[in-house]
């Protein structure tokens, strides 16, 4: 997802990076190709407007100004307002404080509100100990129920449930009471949804929600569909409230409109993204790492919370402290790369690395296996030495590691340019990581 708009983003932030001085003209020209681009990936007028206008005036303010590095400062600011859009801090559910915690889901028909329920329960369970009952209340679509129940069985997570003749709303009440009973802590409330919004659906759920008083309401949109899934969550949030949203198929070819919108338009968090049609494909939403990532300034921490869910996490643990004192060596480099490669789609997860999108530019570190075979041969090539610092590599060393990899220098020479530009992209990032990135998020 946000491809374009990150490489446009990117590209315009490549033209004012290194300057060392920045005028009101240079910001008002790098605010018509940012404005352009938001504006392209499908990001609500009124929201790129503002946007717009805050980044201005922070950066032909003080803050930029007196900096020794302004152009530097400008990406700053670029970065700390795209989080502040998205809703700056991340925001997580509120559990009850008197169990079970009620979690309505809403949306539209197939926004994912069942799969999500699904992911949601059994992320609780993983991460949180909790043990969550799933109530089967959309009783509409005939498999609906029996979709439920498949994915309760999958991952071994209760359902309640009543048939096709029930109504939703004492299935919704009596499945509360159920829980209390046999101790669930938390109730999902799977809920049915139309092709778009009508009044039937939105009294059903308003009598739910008088009925079991849930502590969350949560959207489930599909962030596909760009300024209609802002559209969704406005008139949902109107008509019950919402306390957060739930973003799915981030998978998908999505432009990023409304990611970046529906904080601004709803007041109303994005509490978590869908990013596939496995049950485990969920993550919290961080407004500060997805602006990071939007700006190719990877995305280091969701690497390593994805690292530790799949890999051992010591050593996870272990590659953070690199990452963070820069000891990083091609050691470490190739040790990652077999991790990685046991964790799944490659690209997804080069895309969070810093830097990483220059690499895919640069297209020699291609995210595909044949290229990492090369990478793995020609450190592999290199002595102890050489792994941990690159920088003694002469010509003839260099000659020695492609003969012994059975590539060529040129191809070297490209992986000790990447991997010098990736430490360097880490370092910046954790730069910025202690400077302002701390702020809290307006908005
Ligand atoms: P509901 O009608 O809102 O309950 O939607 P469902 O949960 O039945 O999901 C509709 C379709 O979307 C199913 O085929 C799901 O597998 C798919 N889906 C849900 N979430 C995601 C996601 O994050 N990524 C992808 N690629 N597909 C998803
Ligand atoms: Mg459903």
């Amino acid at each position: 997802a946000f491809e374009g708009l990150a490489d446009r983003l990117q590209a315009t932030l490549q033209k004012i990076k290194g300057k060392g001085k920045v005028t009101e003209a240079d910001v008002k020209e790098m605010m018509r190709e940012v404005r352009m681009a938001l504006l392209e990936a499908d990001v609500n007028f009124r929201v790129v407007k503002s946007f717009v206008n805050t980044v201005k005036e922070r950066a032909i303010g003080q803050e930029v100004l007196d900096s020794l590095t302004p152009g530097q400062q400008v990406i700053k600011v670029v970065r700390e307002e795209l989080a502040n859009l998205m809703g700056g801090e991340s925001a997580k559910l509120e559990m009850s404080k008197k169990p079970p915690t009620v979690i309505m889901m809403v949306g539209l028909q197939g926004a994912g509100k069942t799969t999500t329920t699904g992911k949601l329960a059994n992320h609780l369970r993983k991460k949180q100990n909790k043990t969550p009952l799933l109530a089967a209340g959309d009783v509409y679509r005939p498999a609906a129920i029996d979709q439920l129940e498949t994915l309760g069985r999958e991952i071994n997570i209760p359902v309640f449930s009543k048939g096709t003749e029930a109504n939703p709303v004492d299935i919704a009440k009596e499945a509360v009471a159920k829980a209390k009973e046999d101790h669930n802590d938390v109730v999902f409330i799977d809920t049915a949804g139309r092709l778009h919004i009508d009044e039937g659906l939105m009294d059903e759920l308003k009598q739910i929600k008088e009925a079991t008083q849930p502590d969350e309401i949560l959207l489930v949109v599909d962030a596909m569909t760009g300024q209609d899934a802002v559209n969704v969550a406005e008139s949902f949030n109107e008509q019950l409230g919402l306390t957060g949203v739930v973003l799915t198929k981030l998978d998908g070819d999505t432009r990023g409109g409304a990611a970046l919108s529906i904080r601004s338009v709803t007041q109303t968090p994005i509490k978590y993204v869908g990013t596939g049609e496995k049950l485990d494909a969920i993550e919290s939403f961080h407004p500060d790492r997805m602006a990071s990532r939007i700006l190719g300034m990877g995305d280091v921490l969701s690497l390593i919370e994805k690292a530790q869910t799949n890999v051992d996490e010591k050593k996870a643990k272990e590659l953070e402290d690199k990452f963070r004192s820069m000891s990083f060596t091609f050691d470490d480099f190739l040790e990652q790369l077999g991790q990685v490669k046991q964790m799944g789609p490659l690209d997804e997860l080069l895309g969070m690395l810093p830097g990483a999108n220059k690499m895919k530019g640069m297209k020699n570190l291609e995210v595909d296996d044949k290229q990492l075979v090369f990478v793995e041969a020609i450190i592999q090539s290199m002595t102890k030495k050489e792994r941990e610092t690159p920088e003694i590599l002469n010509a003839s060393r260099k000659k020695r590691i492609a003969k012994g990899s059975g590539t060529s220098v040129q191809k070297v020479n490209q992986l000790l340019k990447q991997f010098s530009e990736m430490k360097k992209m880490m370092k910046q990032m954790t730069n910025m990581q202690k400077g302002g990135g701390k702020k809290k998020g307006g908005a």
